[in-house]
C-alpha cells in the first residue's frame, strides 16, 4: 500500500506487539530526517516496556513503536539539513538519547544524560521496529556511508555496542598489566564489554562471569581469558581467588544489574576495586556499609554512551578491532524474537531486520 509503512506496535502492555500498517511519517520539521529502517536492535529495556513494568517512569501514548537501536539509509530531508552533511541514500546510524541541546549535560556532549532526553521507541517517538522512523534532528545521526558496513551490523552499537563502552572508559585509568576486569552478564553488551576490556584493558585478565556456557563460549570467541559459570561454580569468592592468585577483581561491569549480581560483584572485587553497573534487571541492592568504607569501593552507574562515543565504536568496527555477534530476524517475527530474549535464548544481539 503506497503511503502506508509496516510497524510492530505495543497496542496493551503484556501482550504481543501488532504488526500494523500506519502512515508513512513525512517530514515536517526543518532539522527532521526520515530514515529507511534497515536493522533495529532488540534489547532488554524493550521487554521492560513491553511489560508495562515502566509504564510510570516513562508513560507512553499507545499504540507505540518500540526500538531505539537503529540504522537505515536516509530517505528524505527537511529544508535545512545540510547537503554536504547529509543526503538521501546516505547510511546513517541513530544516536539514542536526543537532548535538549542547550543545558551543561547537553553542552559538555553528553546528550544521554539530558533531563528532557528523549529515545526512539521509549518516549513520545516511534522507534525502529517499523519500516520507517522519523528523527527530530540530523544531529543524532551519524553519516557512516564511507564505512563499508550494513546497517545490522551498526545498529547494535547504538545501544549494546555503546553502553559497556563507556562504562570501561570510565574506569580504564584502573586497568593495565596485572589487573583483572569482570564482566557479569554475556548477552547483548557482555559480548561488546569483552572486547572492550580487551581493548581499553592495556593488559588486563578479563573475566566473562554468566550461568549459561553458550553465552561463556561467546565471551571466549570475544577474547575472555577466564570463563566463570555462575551457576555451576559452588563458591565464587574461592574460585575468583584462586584464579587472580588472590589479588581479586579490580573493576568489575555488571552488565545484568540484579542485587545477586550486584553481591556477588562486591564479594569478589579487590580493595579499592570499582563496580559499575550498566544492567537494569533488578530494583534494588542493599549496599554493605563497613565493607565498602573498609575496601575503598566505587559503586557507580554507567548510562548509555554520548554521541563521540558512539563515533569511536563505530570506528573500531570498520576497522575491524571490534565483532558483532547478531542473531537476524525479519520484522514479522518480532514476538518470537521477544519470546527468545525473555528466555535468554539469544546469543548476542537480536537484529530485526524490516
Ligand atoms: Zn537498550
Ligand atoms: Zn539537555
Amino acid at each position: 500500500m503506497d503511503g502506508y509503512i509496516r510497524s510492530a506496535r505495543i497496542h496493551e502492555y503484556k501482550k504481543h506487539l501488532e504488526l500494523d500498517n500506519i502512515s508513512k511519517p513525512v517530514i515536517r520539521g526543518d532539522e527532521e530526517v526520515l530514515v529507511k529502517v534497515g536493522a533495529s536492535g532488540l534489547c532488554h529495556s524493550d521487554l521492560h516496556l513491553i511489560s508495562g513494568e515502566w509504564k510510570d517512569i516513562i508513560p507512553l501514548n499507545l499504540p507505540k513503536t518500540p526500538g531505539h537501536e537503529i540504522a537505515g539509509w536516509i530517505e528524505d530531508v527537511g529544508k535545512s539539513v545540510p547537503e554536504n552533511i547529509m543526503k538521501p541514500g546516505d547510511l546513517v546510524a541513530v544516536f539514542g538519547g536526543w537532548g535538549c541541546g542547550w543545558c551543561i549535560h547537553c553542552k559538555s556532549g553528553d546528550e544521554q544524560l539530558c533531563a528532557f532526553a528523549k529515545w526512539p521507541g521509549l518516549s513520545s517517538f516511534d522507534g525502529g521496529f517499523s519500516e520507517y522512523v522519523l528523527v527530530p534532528s540530523y544531529r543524532f545521526l551519524l553519516n557512516v556511508r564511507a564505512s563499508g558496513t550494513k546497517p545490522e551490523n551498526l545498529a547494535p552499537l547504538t545501544d549494546a555496542g555503546l553502553t559497556p563502552y563507556r562504562a570501561i572508559k570510565k574506569v580504564r585509568n584502573m586497568l593495565g598489566p596485572g589487573k583483572n576486569i569482570g564482566i557479569v552478564g554475556i548477552g547483548g553488551l557482555g559480548s561488546y564489554a569483552i572486547q572492550y576490556a580487551k581493548i581499553l584493558g592495556g593488559g588486563s585478565k578479563v573475566f566473562a562471569m554468566d550461568r549459561s556456557d553458550s553465552k561463556l563460549e561467546l565471551a571466549s570467541k570475544c577474547g575472555a581469558d577466564h570463563l566463570v559459570n555462575l551457576h555451576s561454580t559452588d563458591n565464587l569468592v574461592d574460585r575468583i581467588k584462586a584464579e587472580t592468585g588472590s589479588k581479586m577483581l579490580d573493576v568489575i561491569i555488571d552488565c545484568v544489574g540484579t542485587d545477586k549480581t550486584f553481591y556477588d560483584s562486591i564479594s569478589v572485587l579487590a580493595k579499592g576495586g570499582s563496580v559499575v553497573i550498566v544492567g537494569l534487571f533488578g530494583t534494588a541492592a542493599k549496599i554493605p556499609i563497613a565493607m565498602t568504607v573498609l575496601n575503598e569501593f566505587k559503586i557507580s552507574g554507567s548510562l548509555w554512551g554520548n554521541y563521540n562515543e558512539l563515533r569511536e565504536v563505530i570506528e573500531l568496527l570498520t576497522e575491524g578491532r571490534i565483532m558483532n555477534n547478531i542473531t537476524k530476524f525479519k520484522l514479522d517475527d518480532v514476538n518470537e524474537a521477544i519470546e527468545l530474549l525473555k528466555e535468554g535464548q539469544i546469543i548476542g544481539r537480536g537484529v530485526l531486520i524490516p
